[in-house]
């Protein structure tokens, strides 16, 4: 018989040593959200070459929890896009906040997978309150339950889900949709400056992209009302079912916002699901100012914000209103004999869509409303929205350059006017991007509007500050400066 004492230890890591990394740990996250900046936004990294230092086969033995924290500080942390640093101006920025990391880190802890009410009680109900929270936040009617989601993308194709069985089609759930003569082209109408995740969500619910219309925008880059009015009256004469419209409060581009009242008319006469789009702007609702901008948002049948853009929630974390939850359930829900559970009149979040497990989002959403409160949430947007402004003013002001859309929010949308061809000043404008962005201290992103290269500084980090923003128009001013005249 063997010695036992000679036997390896089995079970998790010795916990003094666990404690030891921990606290080395909770040191490397402190010093590295006081001076995120002590990286450059993008790293000098060239595509694989992270891989190139790794060894290629997994260690047969454990390392210490040192030598691993000693790799993340060495390879991970320089070879990654800095989120959080304060010149972070591109796409919509977000940030991992002191509660929102608390809540992520403990909740890894916890561990708890609330598929049941049962299996993640405190999960569960934890979720529905929080996000009853962000309704009141949002100032949405009572009769809203929210749902929280890893993206918007999956919220968004959930809502469509739900359109779709309740208005589309309720034999879905059985029937499906292929070998059917009885079914016309189930239609959907969007902007042209929706976002691509309403594609992607018909690709997925096997609708296809045909069944996308887009409905063209004003000069604001908002959705004309009788345009959508007249697309949908004229696929109902051809024999197509509309059954749900998107309306995009906050546009990834240009932040336009849709006309909800109006958008939400044509959808209610016309008996059709209104999604409104709110991923980066539904955070800011939570300002009553900002929010009478969005009047009409309340006349969803679903809305989808997510706190991981611009509510200071490290990613993921979107939540999805639905006036009448009981449409996704009806989507979704089904039980087999394994998860059958004895509580009446409980969530089980399992119902609420395709997946079964979920993960603990609601606690770090909590901590940073908490964290932060409601006033101080309003005040870090307030500031980003004044930013925004104050740049835009330096831009207008610059005879070289032009403003390309309005500002409602955070992001502002220019270019410079350099070049006798629009060909001519699209390749500037990528010049000029790519000389900004080349020197690490802030990352812009870019896109196109009107068919033409437009530069977009997008304010979101809660670290950000005037001085980043002013680096910015700095680096803007000495690349148009480099280029040719
Ligand atoms: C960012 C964004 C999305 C996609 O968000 P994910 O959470 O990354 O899926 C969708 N719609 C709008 C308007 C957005 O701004």
């Amino acid at each position: 018989m063997s010695d036992p004492l000679e036997r390896p230890p089995l079970g998790d890591l010795p916990t003094d040593e666990f404690r030891r990394a921990l606290h080395r740990a909770a040191d490397l996250i402190a010093d590295y959200v006081d001076n995120p900046q002590a990286h450059r936004v993008t790293p000098r990294l060239a595509p694989g070459g992270l891989r190139a230092l790794l060894p290629p086969a997994p260690p047969a033995q454990g390392e210490a929890l040192d030598a691993l924290l000693d790799d993340y500080q060495s390879l991970i942390v320089p070879n990654s896009t800095h989120w959080n640093h304060p010149g972070f101006l591109a796409y919509f920025a977000n940030s991992a906040t002191a509660p929102g990391i608390l809540g992520e880190m403990l909740a890894a802890a916890l561990n708890v997978n609330a598929m049941l009410w049962r299996t993640g009680p405190a999960a569960t109900e934890l979720e529905e309150h929080v996000c009853d929270w962000l309704r009141q936040m949002m100032d949405l009617p009572p009769e809203f339950r929210g749902h929280i989601n890893d993206t918007a993308s999956i919220s968004s194709l959930l809502a469509l889900a739900a359109a779709r069985q309740r208005v589309g089609d309720p034999s879905m759930r059985e029937a499906g949709m292929s070998g059917r003569s009885d079914l016309p082209r189930l239609t959907v109408y969007a902007s042209d400056q929706a976002h691509s995740s309403i594609d992607k969500a018909l690709i997925t619910l096997g609708l296809g992209l045909n069944s996308l219309r887009r409905v063209p925008v004003d000069d604001a880059f908002q959705m004309i009302p009788a345009a959508l009015a007249e697309r949908i009256d004229a696929d109902r004469q051809a024999g197509m079912r509309p059954f749900a419209v998107v309306a995009t409060a906050g546009s990834t581009s240009t932040t336009s916002i849709d006309p909800l009242e109006r958008v939400a008319e044509v959808a209610r006469s016309r008996g059709v699901w209104l999604h409104v789009d709110a991923a980066y702007a539904g955070s800011a609702a939570i300002c009553p100012e900002i929010r009478a901008r969005m009047a009409g948002m309340e006349l969803g049948d679903s809305i989808v914000v997510n706190p991981h853009k611009w509510l200071f929630t490290p990613v993921d974390c979107s939540v999805l209103f639905l006036r009448d939850p009981e449409s996704l359930r009806a989507a979704f829900a089904l039980t087999p004999d394994y998860l059958k559970t004895t509580e009446a009149g409980v969530t089980n979040l399992m119902d609420y869509g395709p997946q079964l497990g979920r993960r603990f989002r609601a606690l770090k959403l909590w901590m940073v409303i908490r964290g932060f409160g409601v006033e101080g949430l309003r005040a870090r947007i307030r500031r980003h929205v004044e930013l925004a402004q104050e740049f835009r003013g330096w831009v207008a002001a610059d005879p070289r350059f032009e403003i390309c859309a309005p500002s409602p929010l955070s992001v502002v949308c220019f270019r410079l006017l350099r070049g006798a061809t629009p060909e001519v000043q699209d390749a500037a404008n990528d010049a000029l991007l790519a000389s900004v962005n080349a020197d690490g201290a802030v990352l812009l992103s870019s896109t196109r509007l009107r068919g033409r290269v437009v530069l977009r500084v997008a304010i979101g980090n809660v670290r950000t500050e005037r001085e980043h923003v002013h680096r910015a128009w700095e680096l803007i001013l000495a690349g148009a400066g480099g280029l040719p005249a």
